[in-house]
């Protein structure tokens, strides 16, 4: 059943799907039949590996400028002094970026500039907010509501974000009743999870990842309107990418893990992202992998070409035909 119904969605997005090369079937059939849903046959015999089915989806989170600087001071110039006119240069750049189509694209500028980016913006990007309030909005001095960003034509927001969970204290079950809230206001959510170094260490990466992923499953019933960003703590504005394995053998166990707790529909439909000092160097390789369905970027989205060239990297993912 399982099998049927992944195979005929598998059937309408061709496009999004990767034949192994014979060097690399070892490996995908390996990693398959611990974790993956099943892979169908070529006729010329090559192994085809079952990607995610939705669209690529890139996203990048502007964060506040000034931590850029202090943490990364050589090449990030760009919004040096985090003002309205270096935003306005980066709109600019993103204005004239020439962007494949078929990439959901989203950008999350600090709040003070949202909507000024919201009107001055290509609408071929869309807006995210980096945090909205668990509730109904009222007396919760500071705070945003989902019902506010709504109001402004802002369309994501980004929760769960590791600087979220291990600087502010935000909690899984928090977490994922700000998911709950969001969607229920017609709010896309990028829902951030992800291990530090010394889980990774320690072998509990897995276990950290499902317990992230089970709040939010908790909250979410309907998984339409939500991109999954898996964001290792360790990768995040280091300049330390995960590996294309690395990152891939999460992807892989979420997906299987959403299939396993929430169904094949979903595991096979929702975008499974990565995050952690993606470039646009690095991005063609992770793009390749058959579950990483897009990236979530900090640093490099400061600079409008090099997004571009990381929004770009889709064609990585394309069959050769
Ligand atoms: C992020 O902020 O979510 C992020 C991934 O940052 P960076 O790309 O700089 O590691």
């Amino acid at each position: 059943m399982a099998a049927a119904a992944s195979s005929s969605l598998a059937s309408q997005f061709l496009g999004l799907r990767r034949e192994a090369a014979p060097s690399t079937a070892l490996f995908v059939q390996s990693a398959q039949s611990k974790l993956r849903l099943p892979s169908t046959r070529c006729p010329n015999g090559r192994v085809v590996a079952m990607a995610g089915t939705g669209k690529f989806f890139v996203g990048g989170n502007w964060k506040c400028p000034q931590e850029w600087l202090t943490s990364k001071t050589d090449n990030l110039n760009y919004l040096k002094n985090g003002t309205t006119d270096s935003v306005s240069r980066l709109v600019a750049d993103l204005n004239v970026a020439k962007l494949e189509n078929d990439v959901d694209v989203v950008v999350a500028p600090p709040y003070i500039y949202l909507d000024k980016v919201r009107q001055s913006l290509t609408n071929r990007i869309e807006i995210s907010a980096q945090n909205s309030w668990v509730g109904k909005g009222g007396a919760f001095t500071g705070e945003i509501s989902a019902e506010q960003l709504i109001d402004i034509g802002c369309k994501w927001v980004i929760l769960g974000h590791s600087e979220r969970r291990h600087i502010i204290g935000e909690d899984n079950q928090f977490i994922g009743k700000k998911a709950a809230y969001a969607l229920s206001q017609n709010l896309k959510v990028i829902a951030c999870i992800g291990e530090k170094l010394e889980e990774r260490e320690t072998g509990k990466t897995f276990d950290v990842c499902f317990q992230q992923m089970k709040a939010f499953a908790d909250s979410i019933s309907d998984w339409t309107n939500v991109v999954i960003a898996y964001e290792p703590v360790w990768a995040i504005g280091t300049g330390k990418v995960a590996t294309p394995q690395q990152a891939q053998e999460v992807h892989a166990a979420v997906r299987d893990w959403l299939k396993n707790n929430v169904s094949a529909e979903v595991a096979s439909s929702t975008r499974i992202i990565y995050g952690g000092s993606v470039n646009g160097s690095n991005c063609s390789e992770l793009a390749e992998e058959e579950d990483i369905d897009g990236f979530l970027v900090g640093g490099a989205s400061l600079k409008g070409p090099e997004f571009a060239t990381i929004v770009n990297s889709v064609t990585s993912k394309k069959v050769a035909a």
